[in-house]
């Protein structure tokens, strides 16, 4: 039994790696018991903001067999993205990179809809759902749980092997798998992100108050800006890097081999004027499959002139 255990998640992970994942760990199904305490205390200090849908799907976010009946393994992928040039750094305003190109849900999931195929295809009749990026499940938890990487003081997943610049999706099976063992937390006393962190967001080691987050008032927020972060943005208009940037496991940083997440051609050389002069045409045209269409047009107009005016 072992060995068809031990078979069945080499197969996985061969696949995985085919379809072009970076990496591609296995944890056991099981209820996550220390973070509970964790999430419960971030959510009661309403660090979520006005992201009302984190606190929804509490016992799911801490428990896989309520999402998929009778599940045995949780499988997490990896995907780079780091990108081999970054835009217009020079007189430009910044946009995360993980919004450069096809927004990451389209192409993660693609991929983790052929690895499920391909359970079923090969193992037979396995009962699996897959996640990117979706509320009830915690991502960067399984990753850490799953050997792949560890959640840094900054709360984004790093990777030895290259950095923090990485998607994660999931793949929740009701199949025994072999699981991995969890990564240690190889921060040490370096304080590099909190003391870059323009907005005091990280609050305590492993703590981001979202609430105070570039990433939350250019992305999430709805409202105006409020006047306490004027002149702290840095030049960025959606999302912020900065805490990652300066990670020093950054370093291993390589670009991706993604072509679907290369920013659209124009990009490259868009300067703060031809952001400022951003017509609707245009953000359709270079943003059609770019998460920055959250957003939309008014939402980046709106940070643009909070950036243009305060910083
Ligand atoms: S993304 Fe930017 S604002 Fe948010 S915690 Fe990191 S450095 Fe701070
Ligand atoms: S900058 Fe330093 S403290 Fe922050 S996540 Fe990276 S290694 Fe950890």
């Amino acid at each position: 039994m072992l060995e068809l255990i031990q078979k069945r998640t080499q197969l996985i992970k061969a696949k995985a790696a085919e379809l072009g994942f970076d990496f591609c760990g296995v944890s056991k199904a099981e209820f996550l018991e220390e973070e509970a305490p964790r999430l419960e205390t971030w959510l009661n200090r309403q660090m979520n903001g006005r992201m009302g849908y984190m606190a929804n799907h509490f016992d799911k976010r801490l428990d896989p067999r309520l999402l998929v009946e009778g599940a045995k393994s949780v499988v997490t992928v990896l995907l780079n993205y780091y990108p081999e040039k970054t835009v217009a750094e020079i007189d430009g305003y910044k946009i995360s990179k993980y919004a450069y190109g096809t927004d990451y849900h389209f192409v993660i999931k693609d991929k983790l809809k052929d690895l499920l195929a391909y359970v079923h295809d090969e193992i037979g009749d396995v009962n699996g759902r897959i996640f990117v990026d979706s509320a009830p499940v915690m991502d960067k938890v399984w990753a850490k749980k799953s050997g792949l990487g560890w959640v840094g003081k900054h709360t984004n997943l790093i990777t030895r092997e290259m950095g923090s610049f990485v998607f994660i999706g999931e793949m929740i099976l009701d199949l025994e798998l072999v699981a991995d063992g969890p990564m240690a937390d190889y921060c040490g006393t370096c304080t590099r992100c909190i003391d870059a962190c323009p907005t005091d967001a990280i609050t305590d080691p492993y703590v981001v108050d979202g609430s105070k987050c570039i990433s939350y008032f250019t992305i999430e927020l709805k409202d105006a800006i409020p006047d306490e972060v004027k002149g702290k943005f840095e030049n960025w208009i959606f999302g912020c890097d900065i805490c990652q940037d300066v990670c020093p496991w950054n370093r291993f940083s390589r670009p991706h081999q993604t072509p679907a997440f290369d920013p659209n051609p124009a990009l490259a050389d868009f300067k703060k004027a031809d952001w400022e002069e951003i017509t609707q045409d245009i953000f359709q045209e270079i943003f059609r499959r770019s998460a920055v269409k959250r957003t939309k047009l008014e939402g980046l107009k709106r940070n643009i002139a909070f950036v243009k005016l305060n910083d």
